[in-house]
């Protein structure tokens, strides 16, 4: 195939035990996923379906990198989530078989222009200003779900400059991932290379130049980001 320029290679994120990278397709995002940042947020969880916003690809960033505060924010903030990366193709899979193509997981952020989020909320407009950020899908390295028991009881943290701001379990999400796989699967042709961050707990908030945010899920690598000195 002939470009008119060279396409883009596509984004990746490094996998533990392994010298290939894993190469992202779509960043799913499930919103409003455990009750306490849903409440903390001024809502409610919807009960009957979970609900999901987009990042592109392109906002994927390593984990350990320092990146310069986002231009159009003054209230820039972290979101700490489980990522779910998929090995598989997956179209209105039952939730008994959607553990079957996950291929890993992953600690990520979900970096938030809360401010331009909440324009979105207020005008009835979408999301994009407020999610897709360049550089706001921080993704550490995946480990593969083989080499993982399962999720139950595993503790989610996030501290910023060394204090602790989130601290929650899995076992806390609404939509369980095999809920959210499946149901996802009944919109999309899920596709090896797909990517879910599943949604934050209780406890987000602001960062500011400087900031280094360090994230952890219990048996996972961790996330580190950093925002420049300005
Ligand atoms: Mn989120």
């Amino acid at each position: 195939m002939d470009y008119i320029f060279p396409p883009q290679a596509p984004s990746s994120v490094p996998v533990k035990g392994e010298s290939a990278q894993f190469p992202v397709n779509r960043v799913f995002c499930v919103g409003r996923n455990y009750a306490a940042h849903a409440a903390e947020m001024g809502g409610e969880v919807d009960r009957e379906a979970p609900w999901y916003f987009m990042k592109s690809a392109t906002a994927v960033c390593a984990s350990g990198q320092t990146v310069p505060y986002p231009p159009g924010t003054s209230n820039f903030h972290y979101e700490m989530e489980l990522a779910v990366a998929l090995g598989g193709d997956a179209f209105e899979i039952s939730t008994d078989d959607a553990m079957a193509v996950v291929y890993g997981y992953a600690c990520a952020l979900d970096m938030t222009r809360r401010d331009r989020q909440q324009d979105g909320k207020d005008n009835r407009r979408p999301w994009d200003l407020g999610k897709d950020i360049e550089n706001g899908a921080v993704i550490a390295p995946i480990t593969k779900a083989a080499d993982l028991d399962d999720l139950a009881g595993r503790r989610i943290q996030l501290a910023v400059n060394g204090d602790t701001k989130q601290d929650a379990t899995l076992d806390d999400m609404v939509w369980s991932v095999a809920e959210i796989i499946s149901h996802l699967s009944r919109y999309y042709h899920l596709q090896a290379g797909d990517m879910i961050l599943t949604g934050t707990p209780a406890g987000v908030g602001p960062v500011v130049a400087g900031d280094v945010m360090d994230g952890q899920i219990d048996g996972l690598d961790p996330v580190q980001h950093r925002l420049s000195d300005q």
